[in-house]
């Protein structure tokens, strides 16, 4: 297996891995190095904490899990002697460290802020921002060249809100490094982040127009491909309804 590092910043790098382009991010401080995301298997793991130390020239010692998706966590058992550090909802994931809102890691000279900001793509997911390089690792909170993906525990209704969040700490200037694909702007994740909350709001439109969840993919001109509404839609139809917003009884047409 050959890894290729793509520098973002003179001390950012990121590597791209299969399958579906899932991203595997290095910081470098004086002192030591973290991961952000391990790849998809052992051997992923492995060969992902063999280069990053050769590249770092220093210790890999941390690596920061974004969520629990398998292609983001399942390198971990190749990371051997490496601090695992991840959202409290991970725990059973075989993290060595947790975090419930906020957490630092000083890699020497090189700070990096841990947040979560609520459920939205998962109910674990880690913003990871690097002040001193201008970068943000979104995990799967943003997909770059695939729709952002759904799961049982994906909050339509906050995802929206947790982009504005990451979106408030940044500048023109920022590259987020989404869960997949290539390095984006802050202009991408706007566009991204108004797509999700579409979703969720033309759903409440379409639930009051009394459009059945089996109708609603060809109701709109949505910015996503049939497979993701298959998931996506019955996920903000049950939201909605769990707050009440269900399609209205069709009233008897009176006089025929
Ligand atoms: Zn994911």
């Amino acid at each position: 297996m050959t890894l290729t590092w793509t520098p973002v910043t003179a001390r950012v790098h990121v590597a791209s891995l299969e399958p579906h382009r899932v991203n595997v991010g290095l910081v470098i401080g004086a002192d030591a190095a973290a991961l952000i995301d391990c790849g998809n298997t052992p051997d992923q793991g492995a060969e992902i904490l063999r280069s990053a130390g050769e590249l770092a020239g220093v210790p890999v010692t941390h690596v920061i899990l974004t969520h629990g998706h398998h292609d983001h966590v399942g390198g971990l058992a190749g990371l051997t002697g490496v601090v695992s550090i991840g959202h409290e909802n991970l725990a059973g994931v075989a993290t060595s460290e947790t975090f419930s809102m906020a957490r630092a890691l000083d890699l020497g000279g090189q700070r990096l802020e841990l947040l979560n900001f609520g459920d939205a793509h998962t109910d674990a997911d880690t913003v990871v921002f690097v002040p001193g390089e201008n970068v943000v690792f979104a995990g799967d909170l943003l997909e770059e060249g695939a729709d952002p993906q759904v799961d049982a525990t994906t909050s339509l209704a906050n995802w929206p809100t947790v982009l504005d969040g990451v979106l408030g700490a940044s500048t023109a200037e920022t590259r987020f490094v989404p869960g997949h694909g290539a390095v984006v702007d802050r202009d991408f994740a706007f566009v991204q982040r108004a797509e999700v909350a579409m979703l969720y709001s033309s759903s409440e439109m379409l639930i009051q127009q009394g459009v059945r969840v089996e109708e609603a993919a060809t109701a709109v001109e949505w910015p996503f491909t049939p497979d993701t509404l298959a998931v996506a839609l019955p996920k903000a139809y049950a939201e909605l309804a769990d707050k009440g917003v269900v399609p209205k009884r069709q009233l008897p047409i009176s006089g025929i």
